[in-house]
């Protein structure tokens, strides 16, 4: 038996499509007896909106890269990014700030402009 290309008009954006005859071998082959009343862009636009059975198993989240939140830096002024969601009530600084407190608060070497000797 042979099958013809037919084209039919989607019912949701009214696009003519073309159910093509390799399709309605396989439609019939399914037990399906009706044509499809979408085009393919919709039917798969529905399925991806979880339309049919399925679970809601995202296709693979955005693993990998941390969100960063901009801020401002409480010692320098200057805009900067952080890993984590600045809350009000803690200063934030940019990476550069930051790394310069650490090396004060170590107390190691390193000329200080002042070094306070008693
Ligand atoms: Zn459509
Ligand atoms: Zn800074």
């Amino acid at each position: 038996m042979s099958y013809t290309d037919k084209t039919l008009s989607c019912r949701d954006c009214g696009q003519s499509f073309v159910f093509t005859a390799g399709e309605q071998e396989f439609h019939e082959q399914k037990g399906f007896t009706n044509s499809p009343s979408r085009c393919p862009a919709c039917r798969s636009a529905r399925k991806a909106q979880g339309g049919f059975g399925g679970g809601p198993r995202s296709s693979g989240s955005t693993g990998g890269a941390r969100e960063m939140f901009s801020a401002t830096c409480a010692s320098c002024g200057k805009a900067c990014q952080v890993p984590f969601q600045p809350s009000g009530d803690k200063p934030v600084y940019c990476s550069d700030c930051f790394q310069g407190q650490r090396n004060r608060n170590s107390g190691g070497g390193g000329g200080g402009s002042r070094s306070s000797r008693w």
